[in-house]
């Protein structure tokens, strides 16, 4: 039987996602990060019941949007310019990197004007890197008790989000998952209702899973790996 390079990509799509689900406990959600990858990569794992999709740049998720199935939920995972939010307010499902009360104040106006409200994620720095974008723990709890923060009414903050440091020190890793677990469960407790930790991706889901994660941004080992040019 003929089969192209393509069609061989395609099954181990399937054969990834699959795969990774069937070891996925029931309360972790699977964002499959398509970044870079064609539409057709994605109808693939579409077709086999995957509805969330993750990308990390503004112009190529409202092309996706544009020309993917509608049931489909998109997630902004990447780092959000304010200028940037307008144009993806009107559709998209969850922006994880929420990492000012500026861009906050934006994503309310816009999804005020979208007449919708925008699910958000807080973005913690829990990584060693000074790269990496995000609020520390005092941060997070001083917009959240703050009166600013409460009078958005457009937006909805319903978790955290966190990416570990880039290291095989799995103990290093660990250490930074169960630091924003902590805070999630110390921000549970003071009535604050939060359903969404965001944290694992392809190379440590597993492990942070085990330290409590409910949602894993999952990209290469679904897809394989991206070409940048
Ligand atoms: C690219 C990306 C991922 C997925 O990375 P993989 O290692 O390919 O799984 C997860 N989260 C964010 C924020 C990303 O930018």
């Amino acid at each position: 039987m003929f089969t192209s390079k393509y069609n061989l990509l395609i099954m181990s799509i399937t054969r990834n996602i699959l795969q990774i689900k069937s070891t996925l406990p029931q309360n972790v959600t699977l964002v499959a990060v398509s970044k870079t990858k064609p539409n057709e990569a994605i109808l693939e794992a579409y077709n086999v019941g995957q509805r969330i999709f993750g990308e990390n740049k503004v112009q190529e998720l409202t092309e996706k949007y544009d020309s993917l199935p509608k049931d489909i939920e998109w997630h902004m995972i990447g780092h959000l310019q304010t200028n940037k939010v307008k144009y993806i307010a009107p559709f998209v499902s969850l922006i994880h990197g929420v990492d000012s009360f500026k861009l906050l104040q934006e994503i309310n106006k816009r999804a005020a004007q979208n007449n919708r409200s925008i699910n958000c994620l807080l973005q913690v720095h829990i990584a060693e890197e000074e790269t990496k974008f995000g609020f520390n723990e005092a941060e997070v709890i001083d917009l959240l008790v703050s009166t600013e923060f409460k009078s958005l009414q457009n937006i909805s903050i319903v978790g955290l989000m966190g990416m570990a440091t880039f290291t095989d020190d799995e103990n290093q890793i660990r250490k930074e998952f169960t630091s924003l677990k902590q805070l999630f469960d110390k921000l549970q407790t003071s009535n604050f209702k939060l359903q969404t930790l965001s944290m694992g991706m392809s190379g440590d889901y597993q492990l942070a899973i085990e330290c409590g994660s409910t949602m894993v941004r999952v990209g290469s080992s679904i897809f394989g790996n991206r070409n940048y040019h």
